[in-house]
């Protein structure tokens, strides 16, 4: 079953892999069919096997040789992770499909950031209505955490947002919103400052490494997408270590 749900996740992952590159550029998700960026070949079915093809053909283009990012890779085999881990700790209950529609908004999330910097309206507003429709099914208590965390976390970032004039995307305010939504308030708390942790370290190291300058803007997607992972995964157990200090 975890296999299954492994390779369920590689087909998704390579599916989020075109909705994240065509969407923020106003493409059809449908045609034209995946090509070669540089020699506009078609790929054939063994091309567009998840993570193989890129393996067997030497991480390029058969054709032209253009070397492929390995950022496809990387997301269809995180996403496949990512499934197979929340069927691990969930089972096949309710919070499993949470767990899907939150893994999936990520991945699509963080190839739009890294590659163009957008996180696009349309997928926020396709993935509002997945977490809505989870919604309605929540008992009463959870249902008004939900509105909580969505309300509470918009203002915060309002007030963030405020406060560094420019320095959040709009974006990141409506990602942050829903991701609010989806987690609760005691989830939206640990995503908001696992995030910033995230981000100060990647940031720094960025610089270190020489790949940001001071005051260069860098996708912030992915470790917001990190944060909300890991506020799904180890959420309770996090709150736990944290409160305990206050004992
Ligand atoms: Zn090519």
């Amino acid at each position: 079953m975890t296999l299954l749900i492994f390779i369920i996740g590689l087909i998704f992952g390579s599916f989020f892999n075109v909705v994240g590159l065509r969407i923020p550029i106003g493409k059809s998700i449908m045609f034209p069919r995946s090509s070669c960026p540089k020699c506009h070949c078609i790929l054939s079915p063994p091309e567009l096997i998840p993570v193989l093809s890129y393996v067997w053909q030497k991480r390029s283009c058969r054709r032209c040789g253009l070397l492929i990012s390995p950022i496809y890779p990387f997301t269809e085999l995180s996403t496949a992770c990512l499934f197979a881990a929340a069927y691990a700790v969930f089972g096949l209950q309710f919070p499993f499909l949470k767990a899907l529609i939150l893994i999936s908004l990520l991945s699509i999330i963080f190839i739009s950031d890294v590659v163009y910097m957008i996180i696009p309206n349309k997928i926020l507003l396709f993935f509002t209505c997945l977490f809505f429709i989870e919604w309605l099914f929540l008992s009463m208590p959870l249902k008004l955490d939900a509105l909580i965390g969505a309300a509470v976390s918009f203002i915060l970032m309002m007030i963030v947002a405020a406060a560094c004039r420019g320095g959040i995307g709009g974006g990141d305010i409506k990602l942050f919103t829903l991701l609010g939504f989806a987690l609760g308030l005691k989830g939206f708390f640990l995503t908001f400052f696992l995030s910033l942790w995230l981000g100060t370290i990647g940031g720094l190291l960025g610089m270190l490494l020489g790949k940001v300058k001071r005051r260069q803007p860098f996708p912030f997607g992915p470790f917001i997408a990190f944060a909300s992972l890991l506020a799904l995964f180890y959420g309770d157990v996090m709150f736990k270590f944290y409160l305990s200090f206050f004992r």
